[in-house]
């Protein structure tokens, strides 16, 4: 007897072939099934989405290809994973097969049978080890509003939405919750619990995951505990995955890409510092990792609870999953709002402590030119001088933004993009944060030889050196002189330097650190008091309707580095230098006041149809002209005529981006809004076989590519 699985592969998203490809097969195979297939004249790997005993219609024999193997080693992807793909491919409006197989360790695309086989032997060996010895789990006891969260959690039967203020203790919240999802025990014949936790950037905060494997790997076992992120090896990758789709992983811990990992017996997924916006993905499938979150439990709880029928032993017969920030995205407050997340409140922090005290220090009243207003100077040196620590944020690293000509006007620009090449001091070159050219700085201006270029405007580089000089006399408690370092993309670039530097810090033998927002996520830092935003405007002004959004959030973040320790957080502040001090927005930052500051937000997206109360897209173009890339947008609008919903949806005028040309491509997108996500929906699907019409029309000849975003973060 003859089986026709239907096969995703990994196929461009633009290459035209359907969703699925039907193969051949002597033995049933069951759906999930990972397989070798020919494509063309290579083997590929894929999926087996389906098993019929017949063909579909119109398909011979002849015209069909024999699955060429079997990884029967490993258990079938399960329906929930599948479903969690499907929908992913639909919603961002990519094909299946390009998601399905992104979401697998590349690693896997290599391996045969026969390879995968040794490494499951390999990994079984390896995995002996650590047996489980209950009871060491400990941990702090829980503060009362860590208490109440908790129990709120248990009871919850929507998302949970833990609105906690930084140095509230989330993280015990986290713990505790995913302590009590591993001590479930399951019934005979099912998958043992586990818990997802994604964080932003795992590399920043190497602390979550020391204290995840302290607290777990005692008592569940050496390799209960596996990371996912696109900073290991592959090989690593493999295995992490592995262990997380056998279930001899109990809790991964990993950045948005985990959120595609394998978890058969998901009972919780953990979602630190939900607003961050390195939660969407920013290129191939545009996907939300947080919304995916929040769609995955459902799922995950709509299957357990049609399988409790049999398994009404089962403790947990559900997904939960748990939102965590000080300062959440507006869609997840306003869904709090709605009652469709149960929102939960820690207002306090651990030991009683005080968040800072806000410090504006008006630039219209400073010294003509100068980068640390004096009375923020004053503030650090006293600090220094107890002892204590200061960070300084600035939203820019290199030594500064433009190098330029003052005889002749010449600027760094790029030759190859539409903006300026950073000048960095250190290693003398400038640097195009776009594309990566670099070339040494030049002796004299390239147009008109003038040997006099200078920097124009600062990055944390030219802060670190200002801040040495301008603190040159001050002394620790132990007479030494004061210490300034930085930290940012740059400083960090080498493996394990931000542990060294992170541990720098936390030992107390740096007292000032420059940084960009790295500095601000995340970090449990004991012995900061004071913290100071040196640049912040630039957001005030944004063109992007999210910028304040953004600013108060970092702010806030920052902010919330300083006086973690209750003792010293009484005398913790956050300064801000601002031309701008009147701004509403540092009105409710001084209060701390997150409520607020989201419900005027939230009043004026309502009036201006912005999400979370209006549905957004983005049709991007690159081509070689921009002629090009916006007649390729014109085209698709002007097609989209008659398509369903159409008369919901408005399609703006074709735009060129703001960075309007990268690496030589020149860049365009239209802006595809509606109020209702049904709509969008209908209308994006309807819109893709259009799409790829459009691409060979005659005017759009030069198109690089097109992409569809999704709940574009940024337009
Ligand atoms: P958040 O993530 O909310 O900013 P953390 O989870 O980093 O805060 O907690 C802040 C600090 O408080 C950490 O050093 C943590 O170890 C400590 N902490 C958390 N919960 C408790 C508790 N119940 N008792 C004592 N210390 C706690
Ligand atoms: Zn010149
Ligand atoms: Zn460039």
């Amino acid at each position: 007897m003859a089986f026709w699985p239907s096969i995703v592969v990994a196929t461009p998203a633009h290459s035209g072939v359907g969703a699925t490809l039907t193969y051949r097969s002597e033995l049933s195979l069951a759906p999930g099934v990972l397989v070798r297939v020919p494509l063309g004249s290579r083997e590929v790997l894929g999926v087996v989405w389906d098993c019929p005993d017949a063909p579909p219609e119109g398909l011979t024999e002849a015209r069909t290809k024999a699955v060429a193997g079997v990884l029967d080693g490993l258990p079938p992807l399960n329906a929930c994973w599948r479903q969690l793909v499907k929908f992913s491919a639909q919603y961002y409006q990519r094909s299946l097969g390009e998601v399905a197989l992104a979401a697998l360790p590349p690693q896997l695309r290599g391996l045969d049978s026969t390879q995968l086989a040794r490494r499951l032997k390999k990994r079984a060996k390896a995995g002996a080890a650590g047996p489980a010895t209950p009871g060491e789990l400990s941990g702090h006891d829980l503060s009362d509003e860590q208490a109440e969260a908790l129990q709120a959690l248990a009871a919850a039967s929507t998302p949970v939405l833990l609105f906690g203020a930084t140095g509230s203790g989330k993280t015990e919240v986290y713990l505790r919750a995913t302590q009590a999802v591993l001590e479930t025990t399951v019934s005979d014949g099912e998958s043992p619990t586990q818990v997802l936790v994604m964080v932003p950037e795992i590399n920043l905060t190497p602390q979550l995951e020391a204290r995840f494997r302290e607290r777990f790997e005692p008592g569940f076992g050496a390799g209960s505990v596996v990371c996912l992120h696109s900073g290991m090896t592959p090989a690593q990758r493999l295995n992490s995955w592995l262990a997380a789709h056998t279930g001899s992983a109990r809790i991964v811990l990993g950045t948005r890409m985990a959120i595609f990992a394998s978890l058969p017996g998901l009972r919780l997924i953990v979602v630190d510092e939900e607003h961050d916006p390195s939660y969407k993905s920013q290129e191939g499938a545009r996907y939300s990792a947080r919304d995916l979150a929040v769609y995955r439990a459902k799922v995950e709880s709509e299957a357990l609870a049609a399988g409790t029928a049999a398994l009404r032993t089962v403790a947990m017969p559900r997904c939960q999953v748990l939102l965590g920030s000080a300062t959440p995205s507006l869609e997840s407050w306003h869904a709090a709002d709605q009652g469709r997340y149960v929102r939960l409140t820690m207002p306090g922090r651990i030991g009683g402590g005080a968040l800072p005290r806000l410090r504006l220090v008006d630039m219209n009243h400073q010294p003509k030119g100068a980068v640390l207003a004096p009375p923020l100077l004053a503030a650090m040196s006293e600090r220094i001088e107890r002892g204590e620590q200061c960070l300084v944020l600035l939203n820019r690293r290199g030594y500064a933004p433009v190098l330029a000509c003052h005889d002749c006007g010449w600027k760094s620009g790029c030759p190859h993009c539409s903006a300026y090449r950073v000048f960095h001091k250190l290693d003398r070159t400038l640097r195009c944060h776009h594309c990566g050219f670099t070339e040494r700085v030049p002796r004299a201006c390239p147009d008109c030889g003038n040997l006099d270029i200078a920097p124009v405007g600062r990055g944390t580089e030219q802060v670190e050196e200002q801040l040495a000089t301008l603190l040159a006399d001050v002394k620790r408690p132990d007479g030494s002189p004061a210490r300034v370092a930085r930290m940012d993309a740059d400083s960090t670039r080498l493996k394990g330097s931000l542990e060294v530097q992170l541990a720098a810090l936390h030992s107390g033998e740096v007292d000032v650190l420059v940084g960009t927002q790295m500095i601000a996520k995340g970090h449990d830092f004991r012995r900061i008091t004071l913290v100071a935003g040196i640049n912040a405007d630039s957001a005030l002004f944004a063109s992007d309707y999210r910028a304040p959004e953004r600013l108060f959030a970092l702010l806030m973040q920052a902010a919330g580095r300083a006086g973690r320790d209750a003792a010293q957080s009484g005398a913790s502040e956050m300064w801000v230098q601002t031309w701008y001090p009147q701004h509403p927005l540092f009105a409710t930052l001084k209060k701390h006041d997150y409520p607020a500051f989201a419900a005027e937000q939230l009043t004026e997206r309502e009036q201006a149809g912005m999400p979370p109360y209006g549905f957004q897209a983005l049709l991007r173009a690159d081509a070689r002209t921009q002629q090009a890339a916006q007649a390729f947008l014109n085209i698709a609008a002007g097609q989209a005529a008659g398509l369903p919903h159409r008369d919901d949806i408005t399609l703006y005028p074709a735009v060129p981006l703001t960075i309007q040309r990268v690496a030589n491509v020149e860049r365009a997108q239209m802006l595809v809004e509606t109020h209702s996500r049904g709509a969008l929906q209908r209308f994006l699907s309807a819109w893709q076989p259009v799409l790829h019409a459009c691409r060979s029309a005659p005017e759009a000849k030069g198109l690089v590519r097109w992409a569809v975003d999704v709940d574009p973060l940024t337009i």
